[in-house]
């Protein structure tokens, strides 16, 4: 695009989009009303796309477009009133956000998206930097599974796109349980993965601009309980040696997309030093909710200053964290639908309460989190360990 630029016309990606002008939000949810909060800090205004007439984001942004995601009258006038658009989750159609590129900056941009929200072509990906993931095999027919090697089971099937939260996936223990899990899928394109025995769990969180300059947070250790994050630690008990490699693969990664904004990279460590990516995510992530409290700036601030072309911010970690992630179930207790005890929780000193306005609690339904802030990890994790306790969740371990 540069090239095509006359010399007293500067090229787009060095553009700066001030203060006082509209950023637009594909996707209404507790990552988009972060988003919005940290671009409202900054003098921006929000428009966001969701068809929820509830949106957490819509609350807290200037103006909402109810509609879905596809709707062209909707992203038309997303396209007139913003100068740049970002999305809150991958599964946002690519097409969408290519309509979009014809006349707004996108960022990150629709290509980096489109391998992001596809677990076959994000396997593809890996592959071809020479980046290490778990054993696996693409499937596409029965066939995919007959041959599949016997090695990779007990193993774990999961749908190419749409999956999220541990949704679209199935335990497989043996070949003929895969066979029937990917009927019950809809025999849909497919990942089947080995289960492995994971060390740990962590993720990286990298910051890159238009211009190439690029930023990680501390590396981060994750803890899921049914597939879905419950608890992240920050900085990640592993050695500067593992924590290194998981910021440069971080890096590499988003270099290769050529992303601009804010991704996470989620990865096992297998042993004590063996790293594997295994998925990753073109936006801010549950795993860096810390940063709201903990460092010089959020991964929202970031994403919002590599929208609007403005320079990357400090990603240093002031404070040790610990995040607990607060799910519907807290509403519900022996049956009974209670107000969670906040008073309690926050008496904890250190505990920072974000609650995300849904109005409904569900099971499994993300409602917020508390971010436990200590002079150490231990410290952050007893903290964090008594919010558990007074909210009536299973601890950190
Ligand atoms: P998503 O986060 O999109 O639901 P993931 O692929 O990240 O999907 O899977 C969710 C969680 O399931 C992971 O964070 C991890 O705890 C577990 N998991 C996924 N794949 C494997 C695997 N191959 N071996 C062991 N555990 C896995
Ligand atoms: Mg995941």
């Amino acid at each position: 695009m540069a090239a095509a630029m006359t010399d007293d016309v500067p090229s787009p990606s060095f553009t700066t989009i001030q203060p006082g002008n509209w950023l637009g939000l594909l996707g209404g949810g507790q990552l988009g009303r972060m988003f919005a909060m940290a671009a409202a800090s900054l003098g921006y205004r929000v428009c966001v796309l969701d068809p929820d007439p509830a949106s957490p984001a819509a609350a807290v942004c200037e103006h909402h477009l109810q509609a879905p995601y596809d709707d062209e009258q909707a992203l038309a006038e997303l396209g007139q009133r913003c100068s740049a658009v970002t999305v809150e989750f991958e599964n946002v159609p690519a097409s969408a956000l290519r309509r979009l590129a014809e006349r707004v900056f996108v960022r990150p941009a629709a290509d980096a998206v489109a391998v992001a929200q596809d677990r076959v072509f994000e396997k593809r990906f890996m592959v071809a930097q020479g980046i290490d993931v778990g054993p696996h095999r693409l499937v596409d027919r029965i066939d995919d599974l007959l041959r599949a090697h016997d090695g990779l089971f007990p193993a774990i099937l999961k749908t190419a796109r749409l999956g999220y939260d541990g949704k679209g996936q199935a335990a497989v223990a043996t070949r003929e349980e895969a066979v029937d899990a990917w009927s019950k899928l809809g025999r849909v394109a497919c990942v089947l993965e080995r289960r492995l025995a994971l060390l740990h769990e962590v993720s990286c969180i990298v910051c890159r601009g238009a211009d190439g300059a690029m930023t990680t947070y501390p590396v981060i250790e994750n803890q899921h309980r049914n597939g879905i994050l419950a608890v992240s630690i920050a900085p990640a008990r592993v050695s500067p040696q593992v924590a290194a490699h998981a910021a440069q693969l971080a890096r590499r990664i988003a270099a290769a997309l050529d992303y601009v904004g804010v991704l996470c990279v989620e990865m096992f460590l297998v042993d004590e030093e063996r790293l594997l990516v295994n998925e990753i995510a073109p936006r801010p992530h549950n795993s860096g909710h810390f940063t709201i409290d903990a460092c010089a700036a959020s991964q929202f601030e970031q994403q919002v200053r590599t929208l609007a072309g403005m320079p990357l911010a400090s990603p240093a970690q002031m404070v040790p964290a610990v995040m607990l992630n607060l799910l519907g179930d807290l509403w519900f207790r022996r049956g009974e639908r209670r107000e969670p005890p906040w008073r309690r929780a926050l008496e904890v000193s250190g505990a920072k309460l974000h609650l995300y306005g849904k109005l409904e609690p569900r099971l499994g339904r993300k409602m917020g989190h508390v971010t436990c802030l200590g002079a150490s990890v231990a410290d952050a994790l007893e903290r964090a360990v008594a919010v558990a306790a007074e909210l009536g969740i299973e601890p950190p371990q």
